[in-house]
Order: C-alpha cells, then sequence, then structure tokens
C-alpha cells in the first residue's frame, strides 16, 4: 500500500572536496592538489583537481550499493513512490564524474523510480568542472544546478580557505550560460572575518549581475573544531560584530527584493517560480531519503542518521545497512520541529492544520508564546496563518523560537 509517509525526496552525499573550507565541519575527504602530504605519503598525485580520485570511485559503488539494498526493502515492502526531487550534495558533488552522475541516477531510477518532472538538483564549485564536465551531468539527467560561490573578493575567498578565486566563479557562470543552463542558484555568506558592509553589497550585486534564478545567503555560524573556530572568537574583531551581521541581512533582504528575488525562506531567495523544491521537503517537515556517509534519512516521522567516516560506512553497508529502532518522537518534539522548520518559510504555518494534528490547547500555547513579539512586528497572524515578518522576523526568528520551545516542553 502506498502511504503518505513515503518520501519522494532523496538527498545524496558525496563527501569529496578540494580543499576543506576553513569555516566547514561536513564530513568530507579532501581529493586532489590541495590533499595535505602527509595524508598521501605512499599513493601517486592525484589528478589537480581531485576529479577521477579513485576514493571517489569507491565511494560510489558503495553509494549504489546503499541504494539498491533500500529498493529491495520497498519492494519486500510494496512500497514506492517515485522521486519528484533528487539532490546532490556535499561536499563536492562536481568532482563525480558524469558517467558516475548517471550510474547513480539510473540505480535510483531501477530501485526507487524517478519521477518524469522530477527536479534533480547538484552542488557544483568553481574551478572543479568544465563544459563537457557540465554537458555530461546533464546528460545524465541533472537539471538544477547550486553553485558555491560566497563571496566575490579574492581576499574573502582565501580568508575562508576556498580552493577557487574570481576568476573561476566568471568561468564557472559562462559554463553555465553556455549550456543554456537557467535553473541554477549561487551561494553566498555573510558575516566573514575581515568582511565589510562595503563587500557584503558587492557581492550582492556581483551576483544579481550574474542572472540567477535562485541565491542562498548564509551568516556564517563558527562550529566549533573549524580553523575559523581555532582562529576567532564569537563577539570579537575581525568577525562582523552582530549589528554589522544584523544590518547585513537587512541589507540582502532590501537589494534582492529590489532585484524582483521572492524571500521565501530565512536564508533564500528565488525569482518567481525557481524556489528549490527539493528543500521546501525540509522545511515542510515532509519525509525523505538521506543516503551516503553522514547523511540522514526521515521516514515514518524518525530520523537515522548514517556514520560519518567512510570505513564505519563501509562497514554498516557490508554488515546490511540496517538501520536500528530509534525513540519515536513525542508529539512536543514533532510540534517543535515542525514550527522550526515551518517558521523559516515567508509563508508560515497553517495555524489550522497544526489545530487537527497537535490539539487546539498546544497551539494556544505557541500563539501565546509569540504574543509579545507581535507587538515589535516580528509575527504576522494573517487568518489562520502564522509567520514571520520579513525581514526582521526572520533574522531574529531564534530568539522567537527559543520561546516557542519553552512554552511547548517547559
Ligand atoms: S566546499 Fe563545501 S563541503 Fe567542501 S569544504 Fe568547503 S564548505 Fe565544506
Amino acid at each position: 500500500m502506498v502511504s503518505s509517509s513515503q518520501p519522494q525526496a532523496a538527498y545524496l552525499h558525496i563527501p569529496f572536496c578540494r580543499r576543506r573550507c576553513f569555516y566547514c565541519d561536513f564530513p568530507i575527504s579532501v581529493v586532489g592538489d590541495f590533499k595535505p602530504l602527509r595524508d598521501r605519503p605512499d599513493s601517486p598525485p592525484e589528478p589537480s583537481n581531485g576529479r577521477n580520485s579513485p576514493q571517489i570511485g569507491e565511494y560510489v559503488v558503495a553509494l549504489a550499493q546503499e541504494i539498491a539494498i533500500l529498493g529491495d526493502r520497498l519492494r519486500q515492502w510494496g512500497d514506492r513512490r517515485p522521486l519528484a526531487t533528487v539532490f546532490f550534495g556535499g561536499g563536492t558533488p562536481s568532482l563525480l564524474a558524469p558517467e558516475q552522475v548517471d550510474t547513480l541516477l539510473q540505480t535510483l531510477d531501477r530501485h526507487l523510480g524517478i519521477a518524469a518532472d522530477a527536479e534533480i538538483s547538484m552542488e557544483l564549485d568553481p574551478g572543479t568542472f568544465d563544459r563537457p564536465w557540465l554537458a555530461g551531468f546533464l546528460a545524465a539527467g541533472v537539471n538544477r544546478i547550486s553553485l558555491g560561490v560566497q563571496a566575490f573578493q579574492p581576499e574573502l575567498l582565501a580568508v575562508c580557505g576556498r580552493s577557487h578565486g574570481v576568476a573561476e566563479i566568471t568561468q564557472a557562470v559562462e559554463h553555465l550560460n553556455a549550456a543554456g543552463v537557467q535553473n541554477w542558484s549561487l551561494d553566498l555568506i555573510s558575516g566573514l572575518p575581515h568582511q565589510s558592509i562595503a563587500q557584503w553589497q558587492d557581492s550582492l550585486t556581483q551576483a544579481i549581475a550574474l542572472n540567477p534564478a535562485h541565491i542562498s545567503v548564509y551568516d556564517l555560524i563558527v562550529e566549533p573544531q573549524t580553523a575559523f573556530d581555532r582562529r576567532y572568537q564569537p563577539g570579537d574583531r575581525p568577525l562582523p560584530s552582530d549589528q554589522q551581521t544584523a544590518q547585513m541581512y537587512r541589507l540582502a533582504a532590501q537589494t534582492l527584493a529590489a532585484a524582483g528575488f521572492e524571500h521565501y525562506e530565512v536564508s533564500n531567495y528565488a525569482r518567481p517560480g525557481w524556489q528549490c523544491r527539493h528543500n521546501r521537503t525540509y522545511w515542510e517537515n515532509r519525509p525523505y531519503y538521506g543516503l551516503g556517509m553522514g547523511a540522514t534519512s526521515y521516514v515514518g516521522g524518525q530520523r537515522f542518521g548514517r556514520p560519518r567516516t567512510r570505513s564505519a560506512y563501509y562497514d554498516w553497508l557490508a554488515a546490511g545497512a540496517i538501520e536500528p529502532p530509534t525513540e519515536p518522537p513525542t508529539p512536543a518534539d514533532q510540534l517543535a520541529e515542525t514550527l522550526m522548520l515551518g517558521l523559516r518559510l515567508a509563508e508560515g504555518v497553517d495555524l489550522g492544520q497544526l489545530r487537527q494534528t497537535f490539539g487546539a490547547e498546544a497551539i494556544a500555547q505557541v500563539l501565546a508564546a509569540v504574543d509579545r513579539f507581535g507587538a515589535a512586528g516580528w509575527v504576522v497572524r494573517s487568518g489562520d496563518r502564522l509567520a514571520l515578518s520579513n525581514p526582521d522576523g526572520l533574522l531574529f526568528s531564534n530568539q522567537i523560537l527559543t520561546a516557542i520551545f519553552q512554552a511547548i516542553d517547559p
């Protein structure tokens, strides 16, 4: 029987990069010319940008195996809905060869099914792909590109430890334009060390000039055990102050709105009709498969994360890729999660639907908790919808969500 909780979205984690960015704590391995010598004393030099690395080939075989195991289980349960969205994230998926992308998509189609009109997104980093490589991705079925740019100033790219410069960004966009790719997104980061408001404005202006359909704007978070964590203390220079990062957020909201982008989620802007369907799965708290090392699935109301190193992931696959039973979340947890994700969207959440699922009393508690933010104009109630205002409600969403969580689960 087809159940409405059966995922129609799949995320594939590709855990390889040319270089570890100084702010990144993702589970990835460095391949190619930036790989530290101490990690490859006996191995031959790898291709300069890490493409065709033997570890990648080995990993693709394992990932295809995980997809096949999942497909077998779904066949036994007689429960399968074709995927409406697929997302190759990482890491740097553009280090995959087009044939490897083709293999993974064919394996997904064979075992899970991919809908004819599916959105198939792939993250690409400047400097890791050329025109034939991109043409191969598109021929394999990729129809949406997310380009990791982060900044347009050489000095800020160097501060971040990015593996590319500004010339590679320009070249990457030329490749996208030459291939006729319209559905593409560009990522930027605000709040970087040494970043000035003028530089941020310049990055926004340059991003708009490249004419992407979608722009993601992330505020830097200094994660534990990253190079940034060792170098910078939050609240101290050269990190921008809280007031400056708030100013950057408002500047992005104003500048991108003036350029015709809808601010549809805390960090995401799209031209009308070009929102990311896959990422909406997360914000709407719908189920998804997370496949590959370190990825998390959300199926049947439960989340399950895979091992975060390749060797542990391979061991887990060899043992049958069994997901251990987990404690089902409490209704309070489910409500908190639904609000935490749903209030990220500009349209907010449907209170009628929430009352049906979680009961009128719980929703009354939520409304009482956000009441004081209404006076500041951070929360907007329109009919039976509850949303955060743009930009200040979205900017201060953490404070609002904290108050909600305390009310639901004191
Ligand atoms: S490219 Fe992305 S995943 Fe890779 S190290 Fe940089 S931030 Fe992390």
